[in-house]
């Protein structure tokens, strides 16, 4: 029997790979944005609708992944490995991430003239608080941790469940396959959801441009374009250098494999709902097995954010030329320091970072009145900004993760280097 015409036309839609419908409606957004101006807010839901249903899927995919994975690690050590050398890796590509931050901010003087006369100062996170407490981690309850959507602890508790089913051997088996078969039907819940992707960036990015759009670029040009630039160096050389040299893998493969993300994380400006779409790249199309996978990226989308590094370092740099404040060498050195802290323990949702700042401003002598100012110049700006910074947030979590898989022997090479339009 011969399909009708919407058979024929779902037959088109469907025979084009997700990742070139993303693009397309990514375009379309813009162009339809510029287009239709502020009236635009009238389709946001559709791209509320896209974000709840990625977040939607986070938790629980977090939690049956973490512990089918380390299920299937064999020997509990094996997860110390993995761990310690995600850590070390994330805290490397972070510091870089400063270091392109500021010296950007140096060469560039985005600060210099900034005139605060029209901005609205902003209530700030109550004392700019850096680092993780125990109560962020171990959880009281992880009924409660899990319905708050709380990811350390989740992760946590993820991690002992899984050594605890590798600890008890033989009786433990069972309850591993529920956990396996689990994510992959939860993997497999994401890639439903991701059908609708192509709506939801549309609407997203139409929003976006609609509203505040291109004036990001005529009001705070040179910062703008330092974020731009550092974004880019970020992600596409020291990450494409991470993956070549340290993975000794192609770069083209890894970024043809991670596009999707990479553009769930422009559009929606938040590591959070990119989580899920991450995962699912990094096991189907770079071929990490999910011992890493599932380990190294739900760490990294809390802990692991260079693009925030990168624009809090830039920010400080910013402050300091409009307050006119001389930064010495020392300074520059406490202020990277800070900001690696302050990246850690950023939220990984929509302009967190911004909330952040107090922490790094005050150690050269920013006052919490002069932050306040200068975050309420921002605020308004923020979102083209923050879709920016938030692609580095999570391409470095996908090299890194592809760096420990490669080290660890838990990669398909040849899937990742099959490019495969999935
Ligand atoms: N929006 C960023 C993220 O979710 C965090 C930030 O820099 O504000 O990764």
């Amino acid at each position: 029997k011969t399909p009708g015409l919407l058979g024929r036309i779902a037959g088109l839609w469907f025979a084009v790979p997700l990742w070139k419908r993303i693009i397309a409606a990514l375009l379309a957004g813009a162009l339809v944005g510029l287009v239709w101006g502020p009236g635009a807010v009238s389709i946001k839901w559709i791209g509320d609708l896209f974000v709840q249903l990625i977040r939607m899927a986070v938790i629980p995919l977090v939690l049956v992944t973490i512990v089918s994975g380390v299920a299937a690690l064999g020997d509990p050590r094996r997860l110390g490995s993995i761990g310690v050398k995600t850590l070390l890796l994330y805290l490397f590509t972070t510091s870089i991430a400063v270091g392109v931050g500021l010296s950007l901010g140096v060469i560039a003087q985005p600060g210099l003239g900034a005139d605060f006369s029209a901005a609205a100062p902003q209530a700030l996170n109550a004392n700019g608080s850096v680092g993780l407490g125990i109560n962020d981690i171990v959880p009281a309850n992880i009924f409660k941790a899990l319905a708050d959507g709380a990811l350390l602890p989740t992760i946590f508790f993820a991690l002992l469940l899984g050594s605890a089913i590798l600890a008890t051997g033989e009786k433990g088996r069972p309850m591993a396959a529920v956990f396996e078969s689990a994510s992959e039907v939860m993997l497999k819940v994401v890639a439903i959801i991701m059908e609708f992707s192509p709506f939801g960036v549309f609407a997203l990015i139409a929003t976006v441009m609609g509203t505040t759009g291109v004036s990001v670029f005529a009001s705070i040009g040179v910062l703008a374009l330092c974020v731009l630039s550092g974004s880019l160096i970020q992600s596409f050389v020291v990450h494409g250098l991470v993956v070549r040299l340290m993975a000794w893998l192609p770069v083209i493969p890894f970024f043809r494999g991670i596009t999707d993300a990479m553009l769930v994380a422009f559009s929606t400006s938040s590591s959070m709902a990119t989580l899920p779409v991450a995962m699912r790249v990094a096991e189907e199309n770079l071929g990490i097995k999910p011992a890493v996978v599932s380990t190294a990226l739900p760490l990294g989308a809390t802990v692991s954010m260079d693009g925030t590094a990168l624009y809090i370092a830039l920010l400080a740099t910013f402050a300091a030329q409009a307050f006119g404040v001389q930064l010495s060498p020392e300074q520059y050195l406490l202020i990277g320091v800070t900001t690696v802290m302050v990246a850690v323990g950023t939220a990984p949702v929509p302009s967190a970072s911004l909330f952040m700042l107090a922490g790094v401003l005050t150690t050269f002598g920013v006052s919490p009145e002069q932050t306040a100012i200068l975050v309420g110049f921002i605020l308004p700006f923020d979102r083209v900004l923050d879709m920016i910074r938030t692609v580095p947030n999570n391409t470095s979590d996908l090299a890194v993760a592809t760096v420990v898989a490669r080290w660890e022997n838990e990669i398909d090479v040849e899937i990742f280097k099959s490019s495969r339009d999935v």
